[in-house]
Order: C-alpha cells, then structure tokens, then sequence
C-alpha cells in the first residue's frame, strides 16, 4: 500500500438497529477505537446520525450517510442532502451502493451527480461499484468495473475527496468472497481505470476498499492485499467486537 494512502475501515449498518442499539454499538466502536491502525468511520440509518454523533464525540470515529441527493435542497420527499449531511457533522458519504443501484434503480449518472454533491458539501464519497454473479458468470467483471469508474466517479474527484469501494455483488452478505488473487487483480485494474478517470497521480493516491462478506477470520488476507486501503464492512460492523477486529487487520 502507498504511505499516502491511509487505511480506511467503514461500517455500512444499513437499515439495521433502533436508538438503543445505535447508542450502545457507536459507543462500543467509541470504545474500542483507540489504537486502531486506520481511520475507523460508521455509516448508520440517516435518524441516528445525531444520536451516533453524540455517542462518538472525542474517538475520532468519523460518520458517514449511507446516501445523498444529488441536489443541495428543494422538493425531494424522503431524501437527505449532502449539505445536511455535512451540517450534521458527517466527513462522508456512501453513494451507488449496489442496494440502492438495485432497489432504487441508481445509474452510473445519478451515483456521479451524488459524488459531485458529497464533494460540494466537503463529504468524501464513498463510490461502490461491483459485478452481479451474471455478470461474473460471463467474465465481465473487468469491463463492469470499469465501466462503473467511468460512468461513477466524477472527472473532478481526487484522492481526498473520493474513495472507491468494490463490492462484488454477489459476495454482499451471502458469506462468499472472491480469492485474493481475484480481489487483488480487480482492485489493481480499478486503479488503472480511475486513472484514465482522474489521473494517475490521484488514482494512486486513492483508497480502494474491498466489501462484501469480509469478517475477522478473512480480514488479513484482504487486507493485505497491495492495492486494498480497506474495508467497507456490513453485516460484521454490526458487532463492535466484529467491526474492530477487522479493523486491527488494516494497518
Ligand atoms: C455492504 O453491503 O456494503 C457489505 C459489504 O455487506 P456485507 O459485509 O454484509 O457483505
């Protein structure tokens, strides 16, 4: 991994937990953050942030949305902007999440309108991409990726304001991951294709995080891996214990 790039460990708590659960599992992560060899960030339900914020205050956990709206504010029931975000004391911001790109049927253009909205607000972006199972059955998992980083990352973004996840889908809370000679080439690839996206310079400068099943028992190998900055952890950021022994594998 290249000194510039600070390892990054997210925990992505989905539409999980009520305020209690968000109160004790931020102040868990709190408590276990010291020491951590990377920067540690919580990404919970967009009704907790405050409660989250509060119960991280002095740990230097940062905070994350799981979304924004591409537009800074106006008539948009439901949604969150990236200003609002930031306001509430967030540093970043989750977009294209291939459960947002499926439920919400998210494309590559709208991820890079909400990148470029994360960016305005002074958010990092947090930018998923990855293959379906089809779409690796086929063997287009390069050209997917690419195609993603091409479509998703706005032209703009550099190594501070912007982190890529991959995250095949197929891998996303199902227990399965691809080997980390896999992991590894794809990430290597994403590298190449960010840079005919933002330079080469930036491209190496960037975090690439790997997601999709990771747990304490595969954090090593992943981790480990050249051109792997991190994690984007979902179900096992659930579990403070889970999240911070993943996160102990990053350095
Ligand atoms: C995710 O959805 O971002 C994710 C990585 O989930 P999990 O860790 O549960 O596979």
């Amino acid at each position: 991994m290249a000194d510039t790039r600070t390892p990054l460990v997210a925990g992505n708590w989905k539409m999980n937990g009520l305020t209690t659960e968000a109160i004790g599992l931020a102040a868990a992560v709190a408590d276990g953050a010291d020491g951590a060899p990377c920067t540690l960030v919580v990404c919970p339900p967009a009704v907790h942030l405050p409660l989250v914020k509060d119960a991280l205050e002095g740990s230097g956990v940062g905070l994350g949305g799981q979304d924004c709206h591409p537009q800074p504010s106006g008539a948009h029931t439901g949604d969150v902007s990236a200003a609002m975000l930031a306001d509430i004391g967030c540093g970043y911001a989750i977009v294209g999440h291939s459960e947002r790109r499926t439920d919400h049927h998210e494309t590559d253009a709208l991820v890079q309108s909400k990148a470029a909205a994360a960016h305005g607000a002074g958010l990092i972006a947090i930018i998923c991409i990855g293959e379906t199972e089809a779409q690796r059955d086929r063997g287009e998992t390069l050209s997917v990726v690419r195609a993603q980083i091409e479509g998703s990352v706005p032209p703009a973004a550099n190594a501070g304001n912007t982190v890529i996840a991959y995250e095949p889908v197929w891998a996303i809370g199902t227990g399965r991951t691809p080997t980390a000679e896999e992991v590894q080439e794809v990430h290597a690839r994403i590298r190449e294709a960010l840079g005919d996206v933002v330079g080469a310079a930036e491209a190496a400068s960037t975090r690439l995080l790997y997601g999709g099943s990771v747990k304490p028992g595969n954090a090593a190998e992943l981790l480990g891996l050249a051109d792997v900055d991190g994690a984007l952890v979902g179900g096992a950021s659930l579990k403070a214990d889970d999240f911070l022994a993943i996160a102990s594998h990053s350095g």
